[in-house]
């Protein structure tokens, strides 16, 4: 019998907890996913992974090893306090993870941003095997990436290296950003900030042209029940109106991964989040055809993540086996 060697991989996104337990391939051995604990104070999140890892019973051979626990987070991090400062989407000034969890589990725990846990996931499982300069974008509720250059993983004082998503792509700031300020990428590219950004341009066109579109009939003629998800799938029935504007939200985009190149003129630019993964031709194509508009840096492959919606869960993994 020869000891495998496991380690739990905790994903915390925007409404969901998701950990697995994993061996050192990357491959999955359980999974389980719940909607994020956010009413049982700022403990309740650390308390909820415990249980969560707890209620995951290890496969019956008496010769496995946890090695320990790798937990991906949106930001902000504070990676000396080992927890989240003022998160977006967890109502308490500071969340402490690997305190609480790893004195309960007695385990190295190692926390990281999601997509700097997201490219680790990359490099090590995915389109980045083999390559020194990899970038992975999170195009979801909000924007953001994780970054390898050099073979080096690029973390920040804080943990907080590569905050694309607030990178401030229109200067004359019309649109407000999740973190409260404006003109930055998120706030007119990611889920949150699509139908703001539809809104906006509907101000610039005559109402007709709303009036008889997919989408009015879509949103029941309210332009506040707009939702990104209406807007994609109009565009894909071939409605002109939101083909118009996804192709707005796509320069947009080329503009932030054209900064991404000109930044840390990456090999590869693997792409995942649930609005790129739904709709993956309708993002990526315009990133490809607009972005050398704007980079100056040779513009490397843009690709959809083959680790779709696990990618974090990877790194996560792949983090407690390469801790460096
Ligand atoms: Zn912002």
């Amino acid at each position: 019998l020869t000891t495998r060697k496991l380690a739990f991989g905790v994903d915390i996104g925007g409404t969901n907890v998701r950990v697995v337990l994993g061996d050192k391939k990357g491959i999955f051995l359980k999974r389980l996913s719940e909607r994020t604990d956010i009413t049982n104070g700022a403990e309740g999140v650390s308390r909820q992974i415990l249980r969560m890892i707890r209620s995951i019973k290890l496969p019956k051979s008496g010769e496995d090893k946890i090695e320990g626990i790798g937990i991906g987070s949106a930001g902000p991090l504070n990676l000396a306090m080992g927890g989240l400062t003022n998160p977006t989407n967890i109502p308490y000034d500071f969340v402490p993870l690997v305190g609480p969890i790893s004195e309960e589990m007695e385990k190295p725990t190692f926390l990281l941003n999601d997509c700097t846990m997201g490219v680790t996931g990359e490099k090590y499982f995915g389109a980045g095997k083999g390559l020194k300069n990899i970038v992975y974008i999170t195009l979801s509720t909000g924007i953001g990436a994780g970054v390898y250059v050099d073979g080096h993983l690029l973390l920040g004082k804080d943990g907080n290296a590569a905050e694309i998503g607030h990178l401030t792509i229109d200067s004359s700031g019309c649109l407000p950003c999740s973190c409260g300020k404006r003109g930055h990428w998120e706030g007119y590219s990611s889920g949150k900030g699509i139908p703001n950004y539809c809104r906006m341009l509907l101000r610039k066109m005559r109402p007709s042209v709303y009036m008889n579109s997919v989408l009015s009939r879509l949103a029941f003629d309210s332009e506040e029940n707009i939702t990104a998800e209406m807007i994609f799938n109009a565009a894909k029935k071939g409605d002109s109106l939101c083909n118009e504007i996804l192709h707005r939200v796509g320069i947009m985009n080329a503009i932030g991964f054209a900064c991404v190149v000109d930044a840390y003129d990456p090999d590869i630019i693997t792409v995942g989040g649930s609005v790129a993964l739904s709709n993956q031709n309708l993002i990526i194509k315009p990133i490809r055809e607009h972005i050398a508009e704007y980079a100056r840096n040779r513009i490397p492959e843009i690709a959809i993540t083959p680790l779709k919606e696990d990618v974090v869960l990877y790194g996560a993994l792949a983090r407690v086996f390469n801790p460096k």
